[in-house]
């Protein structure tokens, strides 16, 4: 499972897990610049800077912890 800390990559309009191009059901991952997920709330990151929301195709985001994805 993939949960707050754990590193992803930043992938413009594809999943960050697989890197394959996202469907309509898919979600958001908040990531730092450093690629390690963040709360979703952007108050939320204990200071670390945020890259901005990206992309979890709907099957990748079954293997994320509850909390960590939003929905796009
Ligand atoms: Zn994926």
């Amino acid at each position: 499972m993939y949960t707050f800390g754990d590193y992803l990559n930043m992938n413009d309009n594809a999943c960050a897990v697989c890197a394959r191009k996202v469907g309509k059901n898919s979600w958001l991952v908040h990531l730092s610049i450093s690629g390690n997920i963040l709360h979703p709330a952007s108050d939320a990151d204990a200071g670390q800077v945020s890259q901005g929301f990206w992309p979890v195709g709907s099957e990748c985001a079954k293997k994320f912890d509850a909390g960590v994805l939003v929905k796009n």
